[in-house]
């Protein structure tokens, strides 16, 4: 665990005693192989999308492809391009978070706004599938930086309206209480398999990397959730049921008075 440095201590050249540093290397080492591990997953993650664009492309530059397949092609080119895109938003929100690089504008913010200006930027999406989105509750505000509780909150809600079922319900409720000040958000979707529950918060784990992709995760949103609410001192919750639905709950510190 521990890495051992020892340095003489001279007078007049001779060695009078010795300084021993002990230091804990263990958790330098977890982090030198989590940077490691992230490294391989993102270089992953980057090259699938971009060995189809380029693919892709390749054929239509080759004149391979019927002139009536050509918009098909360029579909799929833009659809990986998106991807590629947010995908490279949430490694740069992550890094932002782990480095400590967060423009540190700490401002109090109204939970229950911010929840439907959220609300308000998914509608369209959820109304696609026959999902209603709602939100209710208390006007309360909590003090955090702005652009990462929006990113946490809409990561939350975006999850809920990605792996619902057609015509489900979402629910986001913000409450004061004695811990502090919560928001829920609450699905009837197609819930997490009690053997995930404990890993669907590290990076890039999804549970049905398939249908992941089919409907555009990066396996990063919940990550930065744990991250953001570390930043925030909040506590997160989550439970799910397979079939039922997930209810993912952050708790922010109340304000001192
Ligand atoms: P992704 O970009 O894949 O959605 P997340 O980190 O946000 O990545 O979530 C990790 C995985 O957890 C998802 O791929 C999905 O399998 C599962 N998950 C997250 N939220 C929900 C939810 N509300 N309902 C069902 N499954 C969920």
């Amino acid at each position: 665990c521990c890495q051992v440095m020892a340095n003489p201590v001279l007078r007049d050249g001779k060695v009078m005693g010795a300084v021993v540093v002990i230091l804990d290397i263990t958790e330098r080492e977890e982090r030198e192989n989590l940077r490691r591990e992230f490294t391989a997953n993102v270089s992953h993650e980057l090259k699938t999308p971009l060995t189809s664009i380029s693919g892709f492309a390749e054929i239509i530059q080759n004149g391979i492809v019927k002139q009536e397949d050509i918009p098909r092609f360029a579909g799929n080119i833009y659809l990986e391009s998106q991807r590629l895109i947010s995908l490279v938003d949430d490694i740069l929100n992550l890094s932002r978070l782990d480095e400590g690089e967060v423009p540190l504008k700490w401002e109090a913010i109204n939970l229950l706004a911010l929840a439907e200006d959220v609300a308000a930027r998914l509608k369209s999406t959820a109304k696609k599938n026959g999902v209603v989105l709602t939100v209710s509750g208390e006007r309360t505000e909590i003090s955090g930086v702005r652009s990462i509780v929006d990113e946490m909150v809409y990561n939350l809600c975006d999850n809920a309206v990605k792996y619902n079922r057609k015509n489900g319900r979402i629910s986001i409720a913000v409450q004061k209480t004695a811990e502090g000040v919560s928001l829920t958000v609450a699905d009837t979707g197609i819930g997490i398999p009690t053997a995930d529950l404990d890993r669907v918060f590290e990076r890039f784990y999804r549970v049905d990397k398939s249908h992941s992709k089919e409907i555009g995760g990066t396996g990063l949103g919940l990550s930065i959730v744990k991250h953001g609410a570390a930043y925030h001192n909040a506590r997160v919750t989550l439970e799910s049921t397979e079939g039922v639905g997930t209810a993912v709950t952050l708790i922010f510190p109340n304000i001192p008075t």
